[in-house]
C-alpha cells in the first residue's frame, strides 16, 4: 500500500493549465501534488501552435469587445515570464518568434476595416514591407499586405519540460482516480490506491474532465469537444513563418507555425479554417491534396516537391457554451473543494491560475502542509507531434 500523502492543493491533469498552476502555487509556498495519467503536455498542449495570442483573431469577427478583456494582456505577462521577471521564470524556454503575422493575399482588404478599428488591436499592429517580411514571404512574386502583431509564439516543449521542472518533486504519474469520502464530503482522492488529502482539488485535465467529473459522480460543468484536422509539413526548403492568411471570412484561411524537429529541419503546423469542419471531415490524404493545394496557391515560389505530408487530429475541450460564450477568458467553475476548469487557450493559462488563486484566497486558503513528499513516480514528458509523425 503507498503511504498516504496530505497536500494543499491536488491539482489532476498536468497539460499547460495544471502546469501553470502548479508552479504559480509553489512559488506562493503551497505543497501541491500533480497527478498525470499519459505524458507531461501531451494532450492538447504539445499539440498547440504555441501562440500567445493578445485577442487579434478574435477582433477579426468582432467577438472581442474592449482591450480590458484577459487575453489582451496576455502577451505582456509571457513576455515577463519568458525574460525570468514575470510570474514564472521561464527564462531558458525557446521564443520561436517575438510576432505572430497577419497576412492578406491580393488585395482583399475590406475585412479589415473593423479590425483596425477595434479597441484589441489598436497601437499593436504595424504594417510591414521588404526584409521586414516572414522569410517565407520575401519573394518578388509576393503581393499582399503584412501586419505584425504583438503576439509571441512560444517552443511548447521546452515551455511543458520547463514548466514541470519548477514542479519539483511534486509530480505524481497515476492512473485510476477514485474520490475519498468522508460523510459524503469530498476530503482528497485516491490515485492508484494512495490516499491524497487535500484542502482543495482541481480538476485541469482538459479533454479528461468529463470523465474525471463522472467519476465523481457529478455532471456539471458541461465540456463540449471542437475537433481539428491539422497538417504537417517537413521539408528542407522550408523557411519560419508564423501569420495568419486572411480569406473571406471571419477566421483566418490558413495559421501557419514553425517548428524545429529534432533533425534540424524546420516543420510547418497548419490550422485556420482548413482544420475546421470541412477539413475534419475529409480523410487526412484528401486534407493532405487540400493543403498542397491552398499552400501552392499562397506560396507558389515555395518548393514543396521534396517535402513530407502528415496530419494529425486532436479535440480542443471546453466548457459547454453557447455562440455567445466569449473565448477570452479561463474558465473555471467551483464546487466546495473541488474546482473544475479550462484554460480554452494555452496562452490563457495564467488566467486560468489566477482564476484558482483567487478563489483559495477568498476562502481564506493557506499553505498548511510542509513535510517533504515521498518519492513519486514521475510521468513522462509529452513529444511533438512532428517526432512521432514525421520522424
Ligand atoms: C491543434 C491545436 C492548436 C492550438 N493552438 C493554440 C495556440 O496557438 N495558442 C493557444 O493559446 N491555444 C491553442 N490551442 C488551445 C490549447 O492547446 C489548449 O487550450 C490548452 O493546451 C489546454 O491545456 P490543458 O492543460 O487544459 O489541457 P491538456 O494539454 O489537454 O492537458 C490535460 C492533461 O490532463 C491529462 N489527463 C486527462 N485525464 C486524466 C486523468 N483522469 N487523470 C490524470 N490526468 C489526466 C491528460 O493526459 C493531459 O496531459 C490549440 C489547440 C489545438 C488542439
Amino acid at each position: 500500500m503507498p503511504s498516504a500523502i496530505s497536500t494543499d492543493v491536488l491539482i489532476v491533469g498536468a497539460g499547460v493549465a495544471g502546469l501553470w498552476l502548479n508552479a504559480r502555487l509553489r512559488r506562493q509556498g503551497f505543497s501541491t501534488v500533480l497527478v498525470e495519467s499519459a505524458s507531461l503536455g501531451g494532450g492538447q498542449s504539445v499539440k498547440s501552435q504555441g501562440i500567445i495570442h493578445g485577442g487579434a483573431k478574435y477582433a477579426l469577427h468582432g467577438a472581442l469587445t474592449g482591450a480590458s478583456e484577459a487575453i489582451a494582456d496576455m502577451p505582456r505577462r509571457w513576455r515577463e515570464a519568458l525574460a525570468g521577471t514575470g510570474e514564472l521564470d521561464l527564462s531558458g524556454v525557446r521564443l520561436l518568434s517575438e510576432a505572430h503575422y497577419l497576412w492578406s493575399p491580393g488585395t482583399l482588404a475590406g475585412n479589415l476595416t473593423s479590425f483596425f478599428a477595434s479597441k484589441a488591436v489598436r497601437g499593436r499592429v504595424d504594417q510591414v514591407k521588404g526584409e521586414q517580411l516572414p522569410p517565407a514571404l520575401q519573394d518578388k512574386r509576393f503581393k499582399g499586405k503584412v501586419y505584425r502583431l504583438a503576439e509571441l509564439v512560444v517552443d511548447v516543449p521546452s515551455l511543458i519540460e520547463r514548466l514541470a521542472d519548477l514542479g519539483g518533486d511534486s509530480l505524481l504519474a497515476g492512473q485510476q482516480i477514485e474520490p475519498l469520502l468522508e460523510n459524503g464530503q469530498l476530503l482528497g482522492l485516491r490515485v492508484d490506491g494512495r490516499e491524497v488529502r487535500a484542502q482543495r482539488i482541481v480538476l485541469s485535465a482538459g479533454a479528461g474532465n468529463a470523465a474525471l467529473l463522472d467519476t465523481l459522480g457529478l455532471s456539471q460543468p458541461a465540456m463540449q469537444r471542437r475537433p481539428l484536422h491539422m497538417v504537417l509539413v517537413k521539408g528542407p526548403s522550408l523557411k519560419p513563418l508564423y501569420a495568419h492568411c486572411l480569406g473571406g471570412g471571419p477566421k483566418p484561411r490558413i495559421t501557419v507555425t514553425t517548428h524545429p524537429a529534432a533533425d534540424g529541419q524546420w516543420v510547418w503546423y497548419v490550422g485556420g479554417d482548413i482544420a475546421e469542419a470541412e477539413g475534419v471531415a475529409r480523410e487526412p490524404a484528401q486534407q493532405i491534396a487540400a493543403a498542397q493545394k491552398e499552400l501552392g496557391q499562397l506560396l507558389p515560389w515555395i518548393d514543396l516537391s521534396s517535402a513530407r505530408w502528415a496530419t494529425l487530429r486532436v479535440d480542443r475541450a471546453e466548457p459547454a457554451q453557447s455562440g455567445l460564450t466569449r473565448p477570452d477568458n479561463a474558465f473555471l467553475a467551483e464546487q466546495e473543494r473541488l474546482l473544475v476548469g479550462w484554460p480554452t487557450k494555452l496562452a490563457l493559462a495564467p488566467d486560468f491560475a489566477d482564476r484558482v488563486l483567487s478563489a483559495l484566497e477568498r476562502d481564506g486558503v493557506r499553505p498548511l502542509h510542509g513535510d517533504a513528499l515521498p518519492s513519486l513516480p514521475k510521468p513522462p514528458l509529452g513529444q511533438p507531434a512532428w517526432e512521432q509523425l514525421l520522424p
